[in-house]
């Protein structure tokens, strides 16, 4: 593969699932087989047109899209810089990105006759988003969630049980997303059957990193055709927020071959990168490792223990980041960066202030590195953001942090 990636950044993962020395697939003998299984599914399905038919249905009539490319006026008259839009995914049913790489998921299951579903979800919305689909075809889901999460996330878990799901409160470890994962992949393994394993970014062994980014570039070709429409040319600067890394992969990959578009990923800084590990950059924190399933990088102590990340937003507190992104860094092409809590909660009210938009905690992170660039930056550079969720189930957080009283206001 090397000899590929000087001429495109497209290219991976080679065949052994690789971004170069990251990602392939470090699983137990008895999760092969299923591996291979979905990836020659997968391989089938990419290259049949009934399948994207069947997607481009869905996308349109039950998800929404495409989702608006929306410049936003007032944020970058308050900046005084660069343009700024935003790629709506928000206004997705569900109100992230999760379902577009759900809806892949479960038709793939479909093809394969799987009749029981399971995820992993931290603070719930791949959950919510599996749930939902799930829903709609039928099909059993049973969704792992740290009980931790459980605790911390309520009504993502009543929408789940509304929508039909059984949610399992994982109890092993700390009871976060890591450990939902690991009790999902034990699962996947006991019950190879009739079990279909829906992951909700783009970790994991090969080839879901690579299935979950094909997934979600349904975002960035919007982005490129819609720019074109609007500006007539592309975006001169891509930014988006990494938890896993999917909504960030999802825009960033139909531009990577493009060089003179600067791509920007911001990680959740917490409370600073300098802090003692209250935070979940592990680009900028970690460093290489193995976990579930893949070679990454990874927030770890001098032992190689896995550390919990720390983060205000719940969506960004996962302890690794997808293997195509650790290889983007490594080579150069994509910039990655960090910003704090406290960053990101200023940009979370400027955002409801001047755009009559509540964002999620994710996407404010990567509001705010807009916030520190738009700037310096010329008016004719345009930088386009990914709004990758709502911000409805973030309100008590916020509310929490900034001393507001929800019940006398
Ligand atoms: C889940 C989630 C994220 C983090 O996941 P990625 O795979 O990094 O995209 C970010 N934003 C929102 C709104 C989410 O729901």
């Amino acid at each position: 593969m090397a000899g590929d990636l000087l001429n495109s950044f497209t290219a991976g993962p080679d065949e052994s699932g690789r971004f170069g020395d990251f990602g392939g697939r470090f699983v137990s003998e008895t999760l092969m087989p299923l591996i291979l299984e979905l990836e020659k599914e997968y391989e089938n399905a990419k290259i049949d047109s009934n399948f994207w038919k069947e997607m481009d249905d869905l996308w349109a009539n039950y998800v929404g899209r495409p989702s608006p490319l929306y410049f936003c006026e007032r944020l970058t008259n308050h900046f005084a810089g660069a343009k700024i839009y935003m790629k709506r995914d928000e206004l997705n049913h569900t109100g992230a990105h999760k379902i577009n790489n759900v809806l892949g998921q479960i038709l793939l299951a479909r093809r394969m006759n799987k009749k029981r579903i399971i995820a992993e979800t931290g603070a719930g919305q791949h959950g919510v988003a599996t749930a939902t689909v799930c829903a709609k075809f039928g099909l059993k889901c049973v969704v792992y969630m740290g009980a931790h999460d459980v605790e911390r996330q309520a009504p993502n878990v009543f929408r789940m049980k509304l929508l039909g799901a059984e949610v399992i409160p994982v109890t092993s470890g700390r009871g976060t997303l890591k450990d939902a994962m690991n009790d999902a992949l034990r699962d996947w393994v006991t019950n190879v059957e009739d079990t279909f394993y829906c992951i909700g970014t783009v970790a994991g062994p090969h080839p879901y990193p690579e299935m979950v980014r094909d997934f979600q570039s349904i975002i960035g070709k919007e982005t490129k055709t819609q720019m074109l429409e609007q500006e007539g040319r592309a975006p001169d600067t891509l930014v988006a927020a990494i938890g896993g890394g999917s909504n960030a992969m999802g825009l960033f990959y139909p531009f990577l071959d493009d060089l003179k578009v600067s791509i920007i990923g911001v990680e959740a800084g917490g409370k600073g990168v300098n802090s003692k590990m209250e935070h979940c950059a592990s680009l900028t924190g970690g460093r290489p490792g193995v976990l579930h399933g893949n070679r990454t990088y990874l927030l770890q102590d001098d032992d190689g223990q896995i550390l919990e990340g720390f983060s205000i937003s719940a969506g960004l507190d996962y302890p690794g980041i997808g293997p195509e992104h650790a290889w983007l860094h490594e080579s150069g092409r994509v910039n990655y960066v960090s910003i704090t809590d406290k960053e990101a909660l200023t940009a979370f009210q400027l955002c409801c202030e001047l755009e009559g938009i509540i964002p999620a905690l994710e996407p404010s992170h990567a509001l705010a590195h807009v916030g520190k660039i738009a700037p310096k930056l010329p008016s004719d550079h345009i930088i386009c953001m990914n709004m990758c969720g709502r911000g409805d189930k973030d309100i008590f957080t916020v509310a929490k942090a900034l001393n507001f009283d929800m019940e006398f206001s």
